[in-house]
Formats: structure tokens, sequence, C-alpha cells
């Protein structure tokens, strides 16, 4: 990379930034809420620390990976004194965490988006528990068509994971997540997970959180009461096919 790759780079970063920050606004002023409630996550999964840098140094400092070995790799480049992030940079899960990753994920996770399964439950905690002084945040990751394949708790076991979570002091209940599924309208898919999240709410009325929207729907995610946008294609540009 030449100083010039650099340069261009930062200000494609810039320019995207202040596109998705304009859609949040937009859609923030047409429903009344305040963009202020809303934390932008950047995902950088396929993206090199360098551009975790350039995001950081522009305000952008929550960010999502969804792979344990790449928040690792990045956070371990980001050492490096010639990147030293201007503020801390608070690091989000939001891919699924195998139960033999909890040690890594607690060492430097802010928050774990994508909490499926009481094992994980568990497992999390018994690690926070050994291995770090402040709580996990979390939140519960909900399948809207039960298909395991893509992770996420079914419906009808989401009040017993919440409670499972309450019950172990090591973590946070933050609230629902959910990524949905293909050929779910946006507008019905995340107004049915608001609807989750008041009756989560009932039970656990700190859990108030929503971890919704990413690029193609951050618009239907906000008017249906998102506070968590994870957006990666519209800051980032597009990601390389990568397999498995
Ligand atoms: C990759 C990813 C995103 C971001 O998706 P984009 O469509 O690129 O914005 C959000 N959430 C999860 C769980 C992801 O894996």
């Amino acid at each position: 990379m030449t100083r010039h790759d650099d340069e261009r780079r930062r200000a494609e970063l810039v320019t995207a930034l202040g596109a998705v920050r304009a859609r949040i606004a937009d859609v923030c002023a047409a429903v009344g809420r305040d963009p202020r409630e809303l934390t932008l996550v950047a995902v950088t999964k396929t993206f090199p620390a360098v551009d975790v840098a350039a995001l950081a140094a522009i305000g952008v400092t929550d960010i999502g990976e969804n792979k344990d070995q790449e928040a690792r790799a990045k956070i371990k480049e980001l050492a490096a004194p010639q990147y030293a992030p201007p503020a801390p940079i608070r690091w989000h899960l939001v891919g699924r965490v195998q139960t033999n990753k909890a040690n890594s994920v607690v060492s430097y996770a802010h928050c774990v988006h994508s909490l499926d399964r009481p094992k994980l439950v568990h497992a999390l905690a018994d690690a926070v528990g050994r291995g770090r002084p402040a709580p996990l945040e979390v939140f519960l990751q909900v399948s809207m068509d039960g298909d395991p394949d893509r992770g996420g708790v079914p419906i009808d076991r989401l009040a017993e994971l919440a409670d499972l979570v309450a019950a172990r002091p090591e973590l946070v209940l933050r609230g629902v997540m959910t990524v949905l599924p293909l050929g779910v309208e946006p507008d019905e898919g995340y107004a049915r997970l608001a609807e989750l999240s008041q009756r989560l709410r009932a039970d656990h009325p700190q859990a108030s959180a929503i971890s919704a929207g990413m690029s193609g729907d951050l618009e239907a995610a906000v008017r249906n009461g998102s506070t968590h946008v994870r957006v990666g294609t519209a800051l980032l540009g597009r990601r390389e096919q990568v397999l498995g």
C-alpha cells in the first residue's frame, strides 16, 4: 500500500460513512427518533486492520467481526504503534461463537450479539468469571424461522434463554438480535422482532436494546426500534466471496 492508496481509501470511508449517517438521520427524522439512540457497528469482516484504524480515526469505534480468529488477528495488528487508535475500540462479535472460543472472546469483546444457546451462556459466563473484571454484554440472537443453520434461538425458547443469562452476573442482557431470513420482508420481520423485544422487557426491563439492520435494510430496522445497526458493505464496500 502506498501512501496515496491509504489516502484514497480513507476518503472512500469518509464518503461512505457520511452516506450511512445520512440514511440513519433521514429515517430517524421520518419516524421522530433521535439518531443518538443508535449505535453504528461497522462490520469489518474480510477487510484489513488498516480499515479498522481508518474508521476509528473518523469516529467509528464500535467494530463488528463475525469470527473470533479474524478479530484476534486484527486486534494484534492494531497494537502496532503506527495505528494507535485515537479512542479505544469496542469489539462486537456478531457471528456464531463456538463454546471452545469463549476464553478468547471474553479476552477482548465488549459485546456478543449472537448468544443463542444455553451451553454458550455458561461457557461465556464461566470464561468471564475466570478472565476479566467487567461483565460481558450480550444480545440474544433470535431465529425468525427456526432454521438452525443461520444460528439463533427458536422464538419459543427465547424467554428460557433470557432467564439463564439473567441468572449469571458475569453477563449483561442487552436485548435481542436477528439476521432476517432471505425472503422475509424487512418491515415485517423487524416488527416481529420488536414485539419479541417488548415481551422480553416485561420480564427483563433493562434488556431494551435491539440489534437489527444491515446495509440493505437499516431503514426498516430503525423504523422498528433498532438501537444497534450492523453495517458492513455500505461502509467498506463489497466483500470478496469467501468460502465457508
Ligand atoms: C456481515 C454481517 C453484517 C453486515 O452485513 P452488510 O450487509 O454487509 O451490511 C451484519 N450482521 C451480521 C451478523 C453479519 O455477519
